[in-house]
């Protein structure tokens, strides 16, 4: 079996993920990781849960740490997803593996105050997380200097489509340096990724990792019609008498996942809900 360290990742590094307690890397680590050091551009076809945020953070870090900085820290990496949750999560692996590089990422995204992030980009950073929307608006209020970009990431390419943000990811790419690593990590590969992907990345290196069972082998999946006043009921009814022990249901808002728990609640079920705030 492979370890960190025959990935020829520097000891700051390794020693950030023993002190995570990784021992091994996963098998997209183990297969994007020598090509981004190498500097190639990768299409990864990988799932959340695969590994695949060190996978791409761990060269970055790597080639930042060993490259010279001269001056004020520049924004020198480059990471766009869909979501502010993603982006917080990304910003907190990026924590814990630059814990023994000196090295500064932060992350920004849109649905709270601007100022904070605005002065924390004055301080000077070195990776920048970030979803489309407060990107493009910091960069239109002069916040944010795309010209020394040399890594930029599109993480879960397909959900960012889907999501509506094709428009704003073509207008980031357009304003970046020609000469940059490019790196898209997507759960699925639709025509529309595929073709994003020849449109910005050059001869990359394809990874992909198949997910241990697809959910139609693993999940009993079934759909049933019922009018809105007894979703309610079908629901408490469902959870009651099939045995489940615990459960996740998905609502369309958030407001929909507060009504949910409250009637569960109110029926005798311990419920809670998570959400955007
Ligand atoms: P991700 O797919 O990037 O969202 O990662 C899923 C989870 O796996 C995260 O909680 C990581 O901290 C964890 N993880 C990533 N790489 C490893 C590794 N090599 N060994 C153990 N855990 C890992």
């Amino acid at each position: 079996m492979t370890d960190f360290a025959s990935l020829e990742l520097i000891e700051p590094l390794l020693r950030a993920l023993s002190a995570q307690g990784y021992e091994n890397p996963t098998p997209i680590q183990e297969s994007a990781i020598p090509p981004l050091l190498r500097g190639d551009d990768v299409l990864g076809c990988a799932q959340t849960g695969t590994g695949k945020t060190a996978a791409f953070l761990l060269p970055i870090l790597q080639r930042l740490a060993t490259s010279q900085r001269s001056g004020k820290r520049k924004i020198r990496g480059l990471v766009l997803t869909p979501t502010r949750e993603l982006a917080a999560q990304i910003n907190d692996s990026f924590a814990n593996y630059a814990e023994f590089v000196d090295l500064r990422g932060m992350v920004i995204f849109g649905g709270v105050n601007q100022r904070p992030q605005v002065s924390q980009l004055r301080r000077g950073i070195d990776v920048l997380i970030a979803t489309p929307g407060r990107l493009l608006d910091l960069h239109g209020q002069g916040y944010i200097d795309f010209n020394n970009i040399e890594f930029f990431v599109l993480d879960e390419a397909d959900r960012m489509l889907d999501m509506g943000f094709i428009r704003d990811i073509q207008r980031v790419i357009r304003m970046l340096p020609d000469d940059r690593q490019n790196l898209l990590f997507s759960a699925t590969m639709p025509n529309a990724i595929v073709k994003l992907a020849s449109a910005f990345l050059t001869n990359p290196t394809r990874v992909e990792v198949d997910p241990e069972s697809s959910t139609v082998e693993r999940i009993r999946q079934v759909v049933m019609y019922v009018s809105k006043p007894n979703k309610k009921r079908l629901l408490r009814d469902l959870l009651k008498e099939s045995d489940i022990e615990s459960a996740i249901v998905f609502t369309r808002t958030k407001h929909g996942a507060n009504k949910v728990v409250k009637e569960l609640v109110r029926s005798g079920v311990e419920a809670a809900a998570i959400h955007g705030n």
